[in-house]
């Protein structure tokens, strides 16, 4: 039996895990935890809010997926990596915010990391018993979002509504309206760098509206490795849930014969700056990553509320990351008080001039 304790156990991957826990017989949860919603009874243990660390002491599980959304995650992923506990990971902003931090934690722990994020799953699969010095450059693909194909005039006026129609995935709140201004990939971008070991410059992204190839790895000898399928999260997280195994799951297998569209192109960086100011924030390292973090989930939640229109979630972040220090984070302390930092910038960017 896996012992597994899930966080975010109500939001979209966390009902999902639930489906994939509940369906394989050799997994078990033996604790859950949400942010503000009651769930009594979903497992032997549980909690809401407070620090999850707690529960996860008491829990001794064997695998952790920390589906939470944002910076909140960050505590839980630390202890896990300083912990050798096996964590799915698919809070990538505890990454993107703790990537130096959560590294050195990992290498002192020594237990597994498997992204749950698709594309770092899939780069994860393609990349898995190869050589580094093998690997010439990774791609993840975006599907481009809601807003692909449009100018930065038409995005003006954009809703909240609009942004969380997403075209091919089915996700909370949060990073939908980050796969609608990109801001989403910039995470990933940063994800890919912690989690591969790879310099920014060999990690590449394309614009690939129907989401069935998630990742792609270019070897030196001319090869390049892509992984296929329908875009279905239960897919990695049952992976990252039952790794080594590679259980199975009820999703459909791929038919080519009714006719796959595998279009890629470049993504529209100037009608997407969120995009490169992460790729900017990565590249810079220190805090600049936690700050971008930041200053994009204050902005995000108050487009989400009407108090924000979509093109400022790019404007505070570049002025949140243009106040920054970048000064890298000791400790984890340092870090709360860097991401603090962003968010009151952030929040005065809010205000009206
Ligand atoms: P969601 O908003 O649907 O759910 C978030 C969950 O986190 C909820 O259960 C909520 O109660 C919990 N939570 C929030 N704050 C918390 C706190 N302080 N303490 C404990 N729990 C807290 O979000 P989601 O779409 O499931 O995404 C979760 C994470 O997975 C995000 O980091 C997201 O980027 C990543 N991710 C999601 C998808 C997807 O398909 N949804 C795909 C890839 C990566
Ligand atoms: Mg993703």
């Amino acid at each position: 039996m896996k012992r597994i304790a899930l966080l975010g156990a109500t939001g979209s991957i966390g009902r999902q895990a639930l489906e994939i826990v509940d369906a394989h017989p050799g997994l078990e949860l033996v604790a859950a935890a949400s942010g503000s919603q009651s769930i009594d009874g979903l497992a032997p243990l549980t909690q809401v809010g407070g620090d999850l660390t707690d529960l996860l002491e008491r829990a001794e599980p064997d695998l952790v997926l920390n589906a939470v959304v944002g910076f909140a995650g960050l505590r839980a992923t630390l202890w896990c990596l300083e912990h050798g506990v096996d964590l799915a990971l698919a809070n990538k902003e505890s990454l993107v915010t703790g990537g130096e931090l959560a590294t050195e934690a990992h290498a002192r722990g020594q237990g597994r990391l498997l992204p749950v994020d698709s594309e770092h799953s899939a780069l994860h699969q393609c990349l898995e018993g190869r050589g580094a010095e093998t690997v010439h450059s990774v791609v993840l693909t975006a599907s481009g979002g809601p807003f692909r194909g449009r100018t930065r005039d038409d995005l003006a006026d954009v809703t909240p509504e609009e942004a969380l129609a997403h075209p091919t995935w089915n996700m909370g709140p949060k990073i939908t309206v980050d796969s609608a201004t990109l801001a989403n990939k910039g995470l990933e971008l940063i994800e890919a760098h912690f989690l591969f070991d790879l310099p920014y410059d060999r990690i590449e992204v394309a614009i690939h509206p129907t989401s069935v190839v998630h990742a792609l790895v270019r070897f030196r000898d001319g090869a390049a490795l892509a992984h296929l399928g329908y875009p279905d999260m239960r897919v990695p997280i049952s992976y990252a849930l039952t790794y080594p195994e590679r259980a199975a799951t009820p999703i459909p297998q791929l038919d080519l014969a009714s006719g796959l569209t595998l279009e890629f192109s470049a993504p529209d960086l100037e009608t997407f700056p969120l995009l490169p100011l992460a790729r900017e924030a990565g590249r810079r390292g220190g805090t600049y990553p936690c700050a971008f973090n930041a200053a994009n989930e204050v902005a995000v939640a108050a487009f989400l509320d009407g108090r924000l229109p979509f093109l400022g979630i790019a404007e505070v972040v570049e002025e949140a990351l243009a106040a920054a220090d970048g000064a890298p984070a000791r400790d984890l302390d340092e870090l709360v008080e860097a991401d603090a930092d962003a968010r009151r910038v952030a929040e005065r960017g809010l205000q009206p001039a």
